[in-house]
């Protein structure tokens, strides 16, 4: 079992140096949200199906502004962050108002997913990061404890109270993932929000107090009512919808049948590795998983 040596996306890309300041901002390639949407070129739309039931239709093309000019967006930035450099070249962050038209001609607003295998990979795997850090920023301009405006650090990625000296840093939201094995079969799952017919993993944050093994057994009880053993580590997956780390495991069956808690879970079943219902796009450490479990267990089943 391995999640195979191709990174995930949104993994942070080689060559990528995270900053949190810039000493002389000078030119750059931009990642300009509205929303979470992002500012690119695009060309006309592919006419192929896409592959995920969450995105009707994919641009043939897409590509972030580069701009020689640090202040090409004047005051329409709502808030402009540096994010590092990638091979040598700076990399910005920036956000405008929900409703800002594009603010140069031949850009367009797209939503992230659509640009999965669209935008070259480095620069998904930034702009997920970037999103991530744009709304960060949004939510932590006043002090938490003492609500006084908070001021961006140079040396690091935080915020912090010139009153209470609270810091604050981006956040990431620990969740985990599980595949439940029993003999032949995988335990999958859909929420009510799922596109039609489609079916993952279950998943659940972690809360206070408890390990990522007991989030998973946890998760699973509460979810399907159903007792599992032999938790494995897969992979995790940066997952920037809003600000989460998917930890992805592997578990066995132990006892108790499918009960699907109501308000999380609109249903629940064994499906035979060799039957399986409409999965989520290759966006997600989901079907990283599945695929590779349901691989690994075709092989036992062949050699058998
Ligand atoms: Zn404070």
């Amino acid at each position: 079992m391995s999640a195979n040596s191709r990174e995930l996306p949104f993994a942070s890309p080689a060559g990528f140096e995270a900053l949190s300041f810039c000493e002389a901002p000078a030119g750059g390639r931009w990642f300009v949200f509205r929303g979470d949407q992002l500012l690119v070129e695009m060309g006309p739309p592919d006419p192929r199906p896409s592959d995920d039931p969450r995105v009707r239709q994919r641009p043939s093309w897409a590509k972030l502004p580069l701009q020689k000019n640090h202040n090409w967006l004047g005051s329409n930035a709502v808030r402009t962050l540096y994010l590092g450099r990638l091979q040598g070249e700076d990399c910005w962050a920036a956000e405008l108002a929900k409703d800002a038209p594009a603010p140069a001609a031949g850009l367009s607003w797209e939503g992230l997913r659509a640009l999965f295998s669209v935008l070259d990979d480095a620069h998904f795997a930034l702009a997920g990061r970037a999103l991530q850090i744009v709304d960060w920023d949004r939510t932590h301009q006043f002090c938490g404890r003492c609500g006084t405006r908070t001021e961006a650090k140079r040396e690091e990625r935080s915020r912090v109270c010139p009153n209470c000296r609270l810091s604050a840093y981006p956040r990431v939201a620990p969740a985990t993932m599980m595949l439940v094995r029993r003999d032949d079969e995988l335990l999958l799952g859909r929420s009510p929000h799922f596109p039609p017919g489609m079916y993952s993993a279950l998943a659940g944050f972690v809360e206070p107090g408890e390990s990522l093994e007991q989030c998973v057994a946890r998760e699973v009880a509460e979810e399907v009512g159903v007792r599992v053993r032999n938790i494995r580590y897969f992979a995790s997956q940066s997952w920037p919808f809003p600000h989460s780390l998917m930890i992805a495991f592997v578990c066995d069956w132990e006892s108790g049948e499918i009960r699907p808690q109501e308000t999380e879970i609109e249903a629940a079943n064994w499906f035979k590795v060799l039957q399986l219902p409409k999965l989520p796009s290759r966006i997600s450490i989901a079907r990283r998983l599945i695929d590779a479990i349901s691989a690994e267990m075709r092989g036992e089943q062949r050699s058998t």
